[in-house]
């Protein structure tokens, strides 16, 4: 297991509009789906999304809709499937304001041939105190 090395967010420090020159605030947007980090600028509503979640939403692209192939091992009385590591690492970056790294999912069995696993976020962005 490599450390995972914490860098300096530049969206912890203030930051000010070049526009206006008002201060910019954390805001979450929606992208496609996703809970994109933000700053909005109080005055001339600016906005600049975070660069990191810009690339989390490009790496999303080339995830979303392939097919993995994996073998279920019996482990006990259940069966355990192996979660490709490309999928893990992204639901990684996408949890990274989390204080472990996730060893919880959700399982839905939602249609006769389809099992869900669920990564579901637990913490919202912006509401802990830094
Ligand atoms: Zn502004």
């Amino acid at each position: 297991m490599s450390e995972i090395i914490k860098m300096t967010d530049i969206f912890d420090t203030k930051i000010s509009c070049k526009k206006c020159g008002k201060e910019m605030e954390k805001v979450k947007v929606n992208m496609k789906g996703f809970g994109i980090r933000a700053v909005r600028c109080r005055g001339c509503k600016e906005e600049i999304v975070h660069p990191s979640d810009i690339h989390a939403l490009e790496q999303f692209k080339d995830l979303k809709g392939k097919n993995f192939h994996v073998k279920m091992r019996v482990v006990g009385n259940s069966h355990a499937i192996s979660i490709p590591k490309e999928i893990v690492n992204f639901i990684n970056e996408m949890h990274r304001d989390m204080q472990s790294e996730m060893d919880m999912v959700r399982l839905q069995f939602d249609d006769f041939n389809r099992l869900s696993v669920h990564f579901d976020e637990h913490n919202d962005w912006g509401d802990r105190d830094r």
